[in-house]
């Protein structure tokens, strides 16, 4: 019988069984210390940000929980450039918004995005046009099997569209990101803008360098519309975000898929051809609003999977593998599930 909180409360989805254990950490010792006693006992050990990107099924973990709680922000200047180390349990949307409010440019299309610091490099967050990994320079871990604070570079963090070495080896002792070193620019101007539907929504041009402010604030308009900002009272924002990754496709799927809908949006990119996910999940039956069981999909954005009151982590699955199996069987593409699954199956 597991008795520690129950993931239906340390998630945004709301799904999820008990803890078996649970540690808050407020800092690298505490960390090392959780680690170390769960190590000698044998124990699994999750590691916690916001749970913004996690579904843990009906039974729980069992297993040592822990929480980065690590805050702290520092930031260095050399003239127009400031690098910024930055802990992380510091809660993103707030850093994000601190930056902006400071005429720090480089993070203000990722504004809005729910969760921790600690968790942006596990799957090189992004949106509208800007990821981590263009302004991530150093990712600090602690190595549990090694017992020491290592520093990354970021070409050591083999990001890729929201992936990377840590997204790939979550469990068992992996390691876990103590703080992120960004480097931004002093600008009251955001980045080039390289997002079409953000350009459009702000009446300026791709390529284009709004202010700061208005650029933080048309992402944050644009995401609410869509469930995308965390919200009490929009049950659409009771998610993981995107259920699925937009497929990357090989030149073969690329002419299947033009076989089979030649109307189907792509747009190149290395590696591939992206095609969007919520278009074909659309186009494959299940539109916004979709309801199975306890889950539904969002009426505000096709790839948000929500779990309904009294929903439970086995509904968010079985809407998740329909719509799975719908798109496989009308586009023949495997669409890949964006959050981390804990004790569940797709
Ligand atoms: C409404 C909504 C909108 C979203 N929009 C976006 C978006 O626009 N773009 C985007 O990329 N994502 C988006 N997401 C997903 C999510 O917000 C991000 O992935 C976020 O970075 C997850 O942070 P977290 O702290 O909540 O991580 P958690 O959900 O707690 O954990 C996610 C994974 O990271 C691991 N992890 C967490 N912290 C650490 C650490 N310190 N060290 C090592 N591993 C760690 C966990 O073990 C788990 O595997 C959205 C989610 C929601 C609910």
């Amino acid at each position: 019988m597991l008795t520690g909180p129950f993931f239906s409360e340390l998630t945004t989805m709301g799904v999820g069984g008990p803890a078996e254990y649970f540690a808050e950490v407020p800092d690298v010792p505490a960390l090392r210390d959780a680690l170390s006693d769960a190590r000698s006992q044998g124990r699994q050990v999750l590691v916690l940000g916001g749970g913004s990107n996690l579904v843990v099924s009906d039974e729980g973990f069992a297993g040592l929980v822990v929480r980065i709680g690590i805050k702290g922000c520092r930031k260095d200047f050399d003239g127009d450039l400031v690098r910024v180390d930055v802990g992380a349990g510091e809660d993103w949307a707030s850093f994000v918004a601190q930056c902006v409010s400071e005429g720090l440019s480089g993070l203000e299309c990722m504004s809005g995005i729910p969760g921790t610091a600690g968790a942006t490099p596990v799957q090189n967050v992004g949106a509208y046009g800007q990821e981590v990994a263009q302004v991530a320079r150093e990712v600090t871990v602690w190595d549990a099997r090694g017992g020491s604070l290592n520093v990354m570079q970021a070409e050591e963090c083999g990001f890729g569209y929201r992936t990377s070495v840590f997204k790939r080896q979550r469990l068992e002792y992996g390691p876990v990101v103590t703080s992120v070193t960004l480097c931004l620019e002093r600008s009251v101007l955001s980045q080039p803008l390289r997002y079409g539907e953000l350009c459009r929504y702000m009446g300026v041009k791709l390529g284009a360098r709004p202010p700061l402010r208005e650029t933080a604030e048309a992402v944050l308009e644009l995401r609410r519309t869509k469930g995308m900002v965390l919200d009490a009272d929009d049950p659409d924002t009771k998610s993981a975000g995107s259920f699925f990754t937009n497929p990357v496709l090989s030149v073969d799927q690329v002419a299947e898929l033009a076989r089979l809908a030649p109307e189907a949006p792509s747009f190149k990119v290395t590696g591939g051809t992206k095609v969007p996910a919520a278009w074909l999940v659309e186009h494959a039956g299940f539109a916004r609003g979709f309801e199975m069981g306890g889950a539904a999909i969002s009426s505000k954005h096709t790839l948000a999977i929500t779990a309904k009151p009294g929903g439970r982590a086995f509904d968010v699955v079985r809407l998740a593998r329909a719509v799975r199996a719908g798109v496989a069987s009308r586009f023949g593409i495997w669409l890949e599930p964006e959050p981390t699954l804990i004790g569940l199956d797709l």
